[in-house]
């Protein structure tokens, strides 16, 4: 049996990051940067004002006071967009939030301490200089490190690109991951059921997997236990990683080993429960992983095995850092090997069992109370309230 961690690490082998693609900051929600992005123009790109008021010189005004104003003309005017004046000394000027200060004006009095005067204003208090004046490249300056390689683009990171003048940024491109559900079993949610069959729901939490984790789900339409079908429907496919689930195990129809086997795809068991049987390699120059069919090890073996390699293809060296939390309510754990137990948080961020039946690794519908995945060591055999374990999530 191979040990998770050496089959995660062949994993990756399989997989390298790929070339960035650049596209617009509209199109860029969620990407990973690839280069550092500096920014083009300085924010702000001019000296403005940060109130609608008077531009003018703070010594104009320096003996005013609500019982004796300063009264000075009023020289002009500009609006937010318009281009500089120039304020003559002993005049004011008329201005407005984010308009450009007019030369010659070291400070902002705000509209509320004058009379509002169109010709002339009346300035019932004095002001510092630099009083309600945005500086140009106060914000950041141009060629100043805006967004750093590696980051993911969020709304605001967006923002501070548009900002700063950057209109194309550089990223990881979505990696495209084909998922294929194996079973003759199997029948899409919602139809009905005939004897013996289950409604299909490793496609669906393969396609979300996968979407989570920053990629684009390629869903082909499942198979039947037959492995021309299988491989038939696995021509033509073009993308990064291909993960299939079912037919892996020793049974009597396990379709992706009896396809697969020959043609590129290690079929090996893995020291890890749920998730023992797993297949890894590739078929005509694309990655394969080859997952069990129980979705419970589906969703074992994505966060262990797949993610890390979509990771990879994503140019994403780790993975959440690692968190611990105290066991509420404990569980037993088979013996030799390593333990992934569904499990959800309860008060306090304390984890007990998501699925009431222990870890049986085909309680899907238990799934949907489950919040991570409790790893537990090999030479556990029990793990009791009070325990402190380790916490894996299946998406970032
Ligand atoms: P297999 O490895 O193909 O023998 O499948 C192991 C178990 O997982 C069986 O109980 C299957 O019915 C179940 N299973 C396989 N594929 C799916 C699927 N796409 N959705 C839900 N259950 C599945
Ligand atoms: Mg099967």
């Amino acid at each position: 049996m191979r040990e998770l961690d050496d089959h995660a690490a062949h994993a990756l082998t399989l997989v390298s990051p790929l070339a960035p693609v650049t596209v617009p900051i509209s199109a860029a929600l969620g990407a990973l940067v690839a280069d550092d992005c500096l920014a083009r123009t300085a924010s702000p790109p001019f000296d403005n004002s940060a109130m609608d008021g008077y531009a003018l010189r703070a010594a104009d005004v320096a003996g005013a006071s609500e019982g004796a104003p300063v009264t000075l003309p009023v020289a002009g005017e500009t609006a937010a967009g318009a281009a500089h004046g120039r304020v003559p000394p002993g005049t004011a000027w008329r201005i407005m939030t984010g308009a450009p200060l007019p030369a010659g004006a070291d400070a902002v009095v705000q509209v509320e301490a004058t009379d509002g005067g169109v010709d002339a204003v009346a300035v019932r208090s004095p002001v510092e200089a630099g009083r309600h004046v945005r500086l140009a490249g106060e914000d950041c300056r141009e060629g100043d490190l805006v967004v750093p390689a590696g980051a993911r683009l969020t709304a605001v990171r967006l923002a501070a690109l548009a900002a700063a003048g950057v209109a194309e940024v550089s990223v990881a491109p979505r990696p495209r991951v084909a998922v294929l559900a194996t079973g003759d079993e199997l029948v899409a949610p919602g139809e009905a059921l005939g004897p013996g069959q289950i409604h299909d729901s490793n496609a669906t939490l393969l396609a979300g997997l996968v979407a989570e984790a920053g990629a684009d789900a390629v869903v082909l339409e499942r198979v039947r236990d037959e492995p021309s079908a299988l491989l038939a429907r696995l021509d033509d496919v073009h993308v990064d990683l291909i993960v299939t689930t079912g037919g892996v195990s020793v049974g009597a129809y396990d379709v992706v080993k009896a396809a697969l086997a020959d043609r590129g795809v290690d079929f090996v068991t893995v020291a890890m429960q749920p998730g023992k049987p797993q297949g890894l390699g590739s078929v005509d120059g694309t990655p394969i992983a080859c997952l069990p069919g129980n979705p419970v090890s589906v969703l074992v073996s994505f966060a262990t095995i797949v993610a890390p390699m979509i990771r990879r293809l994503r140019g994403v060296d780790r993975g959440s850092p690692a968190q611990a939390s105290v066991v509420a309510e404990g569980w037993r754990t088979p013996p030799g090997r390593r333990q992934f137990m569904p499990v959800r948080f309860v008060s306090g961020g304390e984890v007990a069992p998501a699925t009431a039946g222990g870890s049986g690794s085909h309680l899907v519908a238990s799934l949907a109370v489950a919040d991570a995945l409790a790893d537990i060591p090999a030479a556990v055999s029990e793990v009791v309230a009070g325990d402190t374990v380790r916490i894996v999530r299946w998406s970032p």
